[in-house]
Parts: structure tokens; C-alpha cells; sequence
């Protein structure tokens, strides 16, 4: 799950990481009092689930109140379009008001479980304020490593390593090795699947300073921590994912292709857009239904994968366990009725009562064709796409 800034440096605060003085606005009236109370210039933040805000004017720096309120007037209520976001962008309903700094150097640290060694490993960077990714590939070099250990933690002296591999100053170092171990605790005591500081900014009186706050949550870890399920904003996530996360079925989005896969398990997941991608087309997105769905959750689920714009056809690759082929069918038929969607369908069903399920779609008058397996409906999807026009 992810956060806001404001909320992700309300958590830094509590572990005594440094971030700029700051409060959030909902209305420009809100933010003109609280750039009054900070004085003198500030930084206006729209407040998204997303980076890359600085590009595209979600990030301004302004000199009196009366410019934050204009800044906020402007950015309250619009969408922010940003290289994080897709085309229709995410909502802005709050901008964080801080208090702006003079920043000397740009630095970038983050935490993420490397799940090839089983322990969370610290990234730091002295090319802060890029995105990452650029410098990865750019100067791999400039990119230091270091894992904690999980039962150990991360040493004092390996933090302190950290800090003098970003550079800074030798009075900042006490300062940032203390950051470092501090924010290792946050990822760790809040079991966070990233923790990200872009920039930590080092400041012209030496100061070490958390500028920027990302803070993914592990959403099957949440349980633990009922204060900051709390923090979930919906109206951040994509309806369709919004919409699945309510019935409990995990779907993912995924850009460029125009076949919907409706599976029910991760193995099968992965197994069809492999089968997707040898047929010659690309993947729209994966909906998996889980071990054991009634026929509303199929429904739904069916709904949603419908409801994606990009979807022109759908794979279902089916193995029926717990969950039922027939049920699944009569779901598939049901959801296919109701929203009148002419999208064709191929459907591979094995296991308990996949000669029921296949009868149920075959009878259905819809445009599904029922395959024993994963071979003959790719051999079928193959056809179709053809008929739909070519590849994409
Ligand atoms: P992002 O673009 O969404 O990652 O937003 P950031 O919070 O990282 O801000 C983007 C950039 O704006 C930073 O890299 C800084 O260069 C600049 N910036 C943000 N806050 C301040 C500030 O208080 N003072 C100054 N001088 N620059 C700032
Ligand atoms: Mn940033």
C-alpha cells in the first residue's frame, strides 16, 4: 500500500529522521495561513501517489502566501499527470505547504527487501534528485549497497560506511549515520516494502534534511499495524484496482496490449501471458480470482476486466480446485449478459466440473470458445486475434 508524503515524513518524525517544517492544505485559504505561519518562501507539493511531481509543476517554490494560495488554488482539484502516473493522471485534494530550504547537495538513500538474499538492503547514491533509474543505468558505480541483517539489523558502522560513501561533510556524518540507522527502523518496525528519500539534501549550515518521503506499506503485513492501514487513500488507485481491491481479487494493470487474463492463481497468471506473448500479442492485464470465488466475486471480476478500455479479447486459463468450473462459467455467462460487452473469450477450464463449465459457456450463445487446456486455447486465441486485426 502506498502513502503520502505528508504521512510518510509524520512517520519519519516519530523516528527522529529530520524533515523541512511543513503542514497540509485542502483549500488555497488553508494554505496562504500556513505559508504565513512557516514565512518568508516555501515549497507548495501536490500531495499524490506518485513521483516525478517536480517535472511537471506539482512541486513550486513561491515567495509570499498569496502565491501559495494561487499554487494551491491551481493544483487542489486538478489531476496530476506525471511519468509515474498513466495519461488520466491522480487526483491532488491535498498540497503540503513546507518550509524551503538551502540545499547544497542532493543525495538519494532507499531501503527494499532483496529477495535474493532474504534481508532489506539500503541503496544510496550521491546523484540524488534524478530518478534512479537513470543513474543505474548510467554510472552503476555511483550506486552503493549495503544489507542489513535480519536479526542483527543494520550496525552502527555499516550505516556510518553509507554516509561516508555519500560524501558528506564531516560534520553532517554523525548526523547521517544516525539518519540512516533511524530510517532502517522505519522500514523494518512498519513492515514497509520501500522506503525512499529523493533528494536527502544536505543543507548550505550542514544540516541532513529528508526533502522528499516515499513509503510503500506491505499490504499483508497491515494487519499489525491498524493505525496505518488507516492511512489508505482510495481515491489515489485506479478504479479498476480500487474496485478489485473491494472484492478482495487481485488485479493488475499492465500497459500496451489488448488481451484481458482472468486466472485463478499466480502460477497460472504467469503461464498466461507467457501464452499471450508466444501468440503475438501482449497482456492488458491479469485479474486473478483466487482459490475459492462465488459466482458475484466472478462476476465481478469479469466486470472489471471488461471495463478496461484496452481489452478487445479475453484469455481465461482456469484450474478448477476449490473453485468450481461451473460456477465460474455461470459467473462468466452472467457478467457477459448483464453488461451487454460483445468482447470475445476464449476459456481453458480443467479440474472439478470442467465438463459442466465447458457445456454452461458452449450453451451460452456468447462469443465463448471453451478449450480443455492451455495449448488448444492458445491455438484459438491465436485465430481470433488474427480475425481481430493483426498483432499488436
Ligand atoms: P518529486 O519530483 O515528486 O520526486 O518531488 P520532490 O519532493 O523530490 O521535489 C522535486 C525537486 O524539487 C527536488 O529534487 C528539489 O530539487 C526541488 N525542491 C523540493 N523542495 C525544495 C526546497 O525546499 N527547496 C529547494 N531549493 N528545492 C526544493
Ligand atoms: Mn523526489
Amino acid at each position: 500500500m502506498n502513502i503520502h508524503e505528508y504521512q510518510a515524513k509524520q512517520i519519519l518524525d516519530r523516528y527522529g529522521v529530520p524533515t523541512p517544517r511543513a503542514e497540509v492544505a485542502t483549500t488555497a485559504a488553508e494554505a496562504k495561513e500556513i505559508a504565513a505561519r512557516i514565512g518568508g518562501r516555501v515549497v507548495v507539493k501536490a500531495q499524490v501517489h506518485a513521483g516525478g511531481r517536480g517535472k511537471v509543476g506539482g512541486v513550486r517554490l513561491v515567495d509570499t502566501p498569496a502565491e501559495a494560495a494561487d499554487v494551491a488554488e491551481s493544483l487542489i482539484g486538478s489531476r496530476l499527470v506525471t511519468n509515474q502516473t498513466g495519461p488520466a493522471g491522480v487526483p491532488v485534494e491535498k498540497v503540503m505547504i513546507a518550509e524551503t530550504l538551502d540545499i547544497k547537495k542532493e543525495l538519494y538513500l532507499s531501503i527494499v527487501v532483496d529477495g535474493n538474499i532474504g534481508a532489506p538492503v539500503v541503496m544510496a547514491s550521491t546523484e540524488g534528485g534524478v530518478e534512479i533509474e537513470e543513474v543505474a543505468e548510467r554510472s552503476p558505480e555511483k550506486i552503493f549497497r549495503v544489507a542489513g541483517d535480519p536479526l542483527i539489523g543494520l550496525t552502527t558502522y555499516r550505516a556510518r560506511d553509507l554516509a561516508m560513501a555519500l560524501e558528506v561533510p564531516p560534520e553532517a556524518l554523525r548526523s547521517a549515520t544516525a539518519l540512516i540507522s533511524n530510517l532502517y527502523r522505519v522500514f523494518v518496525e512498519n513492515d514497509c516494502s520501500l522506503v525512499e528519500i529523493n533528494p536527502l539534501v544536505i543543507t548550505a549550515d550542514h544540516q541532513i534534511v529528508a526533502l522528499d518521503a516515499k513509503i510503500n506499506l506491505e499490504d499483508d503485513a497491515l494487519f499489525r499495524h491498524p493505525d496505518l492501514a488507516e492511512l489508505r487513500d482510495s481515491n489515489q488507485q485506479d478504479p479498476l484496482e480500487r474496485r478489485a481491491y473491494k472484492s478482495d481479487l487481485a488485479y493488475v494493470k499492465l500497459d500496451g496490449g489488448r488481451v484481458g487474463c482472468m486466472v485463478n492463481g499466480a502460477g497460472l497468471a504467469m503461464a498466461t501471458m507467457d501464452i499471450t506473448k508466444v501468440v503475438g500479442a501482449d497482456p492488458a492485464n491479469f485479474l486473478d480470482i483466487g482459490g475459492s470465488a462465488d459466482q458475484e466475486r466472478i462476476e465481478e471480476a469479469f466486470k472489471i476486466i471488461m471495463d478496461d478500455d484496452d481489452v478487445e479479447i479475453i484469455l481465461v486459463n482456469l484450474f478448477a480446485g476449490i473453485a468450481r468450473a461451473d460456477v465460474v462459467a455461470a459467473g462468466i455467462v452472467a457478467a457477459a449478459k448483464e453488461t451487454n460487452a460483445h468482447i470475445p473469450m476464449v476459456v481453458a477450464m480443467r479440474g472439478t466440473n470442467a465438463d459442466e463449465g465447458l457445456a454452461i459457456l458452449a450453451n451460452s450463445g456468447l462469443d465463448i470458445t471453451g478449450a480443455p487446456d492451455l495449448a488448444g486455447a492458445a491455438d484459438v486465441l491465436r485465430q481470433k486475434l488474427l480475425e481481430t486485426g493483426g498483432n499488436n
